[in-house]
């Protein structure tokens, strides 16, 4: 198995976080570099019965950039061809205008995505399951899935979910 998963989230969200975990490299931060770029790989990951292949997906998440509209389109595009999208958010931050922003990009795109909810580590369970409550009706995400990219809980399972999907 192999599949290509890109990587959505605002800055700050642990996106590179995550990728360092589960590559095990430097990887993610190497490619933190300005958007001239392109469908990048950021890091690989093989496993005993999969590849994971993570793409990096400039512009998303950038409206107020001189080349937003073609950036973005650039970006929806990516999204488009990958197997799985992981939207990552912060799970001490909650449903907000940013996150917004982002799940209207996703309209046109019919690639599964999940709701990857980052940094449970900083909250009570309580008030996780709040911030899954005000993701309810926002979109039909594939999997919801709640981790702490920094200490690692519950990552091994986020990837077992994404190979069920490449
Ligand atoms: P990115 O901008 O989305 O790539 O976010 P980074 O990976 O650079 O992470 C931003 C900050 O959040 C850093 O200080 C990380 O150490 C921190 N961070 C990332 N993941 C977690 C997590 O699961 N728990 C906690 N407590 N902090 C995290
Ligand atoms: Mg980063």
């Amino acid at each position: 198995k192999s599949g290509f998963i890109s990587i959505i989230g605002r800055p700050n969200v642990g996106k590179s976080t995550f990728l360092n975990r589960v590559i095990g490299q430097k990887i993610a931060i190497m490619s933190d570099k300005p958007q001239t770029t392109r469908n990048k790989v950021q890091g690989v990951l093989t496993t005993n019965d999969a590849q994971f292949i993570f793409i990096d997906t400039p512009g998303i998440h950038k409206p107020k950039h001189k080349l937003g509209d073609f950036m973005m389109k650039v970006a929806q595009n990516t999204l488009k061809e990958v197997d799985v999208i992981l939207f990552m958010v912060n799970a001490t931050e909650g449903y907000g205008k940013g996150e917004e922003f982002i799940l209207e990009k996703f309209q046109t795109v019919r690639t599964p995505i999940f709701l990857v909810i980052n940094k449970i580590d900083q909250v009570h369970p309580d008030e996780l399951l709040k911030i899954i409550d005000s993701y309810k009706g926002k979109y039909n995400f594939s999997e919801i899935i709640p981790i702490s990219a920094l200490e690692g809980n519950n990552v091994e399972n986020l990837l077992k979910q994404i190979k069920e999907y490449i």
